[in-house]
């Protein structure tokens, strides 16, 4: 048994509860994403059996191996990573939703293969709002163009924007870079693109998620908070050097 999780489950909880309230926003618009990279199977399914349903990886090679022990536990998977092309093929079998989309060739490789399978996918664009070089996501000057193109490819379902914030503990410019995305979304919303939903804001994280409900968060993504410090510093997983 892993208490620790469980109880860490409880806490979050309550902290998304509390920040529904004080903004007046209804629990039931914000889901909570378990972050479970690094995480053991069986720490991932003691949050399941709680109740949790929904998980994001951020590595192919470890959503593949989870996902086939995790089978017969019922749960939804989001990749929340940088994604290489020549992984799309693999990640497809696994998730229901790509939230990290960030450059027009993984789109075109998503939309061929997904041609192929005769399905579509979600996906949400991921954004760098925060201007730091090790985050992927697209400059926001680039979002609108971005978005246009993406919506031409038939099964790809844009859903929504995704951002990592500001790594600071001055949550005040955390805070921007959520707005940010909130006003890139109100932007595309107002543009209509045909094939396009603005329904999702996935932003927040262990430390921030207060800040990001109060701007709009509808997905949380919380890992350290309820699994425990992670081995590796998160370097080894948002330092990669950006690939085409
Ligand atoms: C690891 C990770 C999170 C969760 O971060 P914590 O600080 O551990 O809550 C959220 N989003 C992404 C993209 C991540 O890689």
């Amino acid at each position: 048994m892993h208490q620790s999780i469980l109880n860490n489950l409880k806490t979050i909880h309550k902290r998304i509860n509390n920040a529904c309230k004080v903004n007046e926003r209804n629990p039931g618009e914000v889901r909570l994403l378990l972050a479970t990279k690094t995480v053991s199977v069986d720490k991932i399914k003691t949050a399941l059996q709680a109740g949790e349903g929904l998980i994001g990886e951020n590595k192919v090679q470890e959503l593949k191996q989870k996902s086939d022990a995790l089978r017969d536990v019922p749960h939804e998977s989001h990749f929340i990573g940088h994604l290489q092309t020549n992984k799309v093929k693999e990640v497809l079998k696994y998730v229901s939703c790509v939230q990290s989309l960030d450059r027009l060739r993984l789109a075109e490789k998503l939309d061929q293969r997904l041609q192929f399978e005769g399905r579509s996918l979600d996906v949400l664009v991921q954004v760098n709002t925060s201007g730091e070089q090790s985050k992927f996501g697209l400059h926001p000057n680039e979002i609108m163009k971005f978005v246009e193109q993406v919506a031409t490819l038939d099964t790809l379902k844009i859903k929504g924007l995704m951002t990592i914030g500001l790594f600071s503990a001055e949550l005040e410019k955390v805070r921007q870079c959520f707005r940010l995305l909130g006003r890139l979304r109100q932007r595309i919303e107002a543009a209509a693109f045909p094939n396009v939903e603005m329904k999702e804001l996935s932003m927040g994280m262990s430390g921030d998620l207060e800040t990001a409900i109060a701007e709009g968060a509808t997905i949380v993504r919380v890992g350290t908070a309820i699994f425990g410090e992670r081995p590796y510093a998160d370097s080894y997983y948002w330092n990669e050097h950006k690939t085409v």
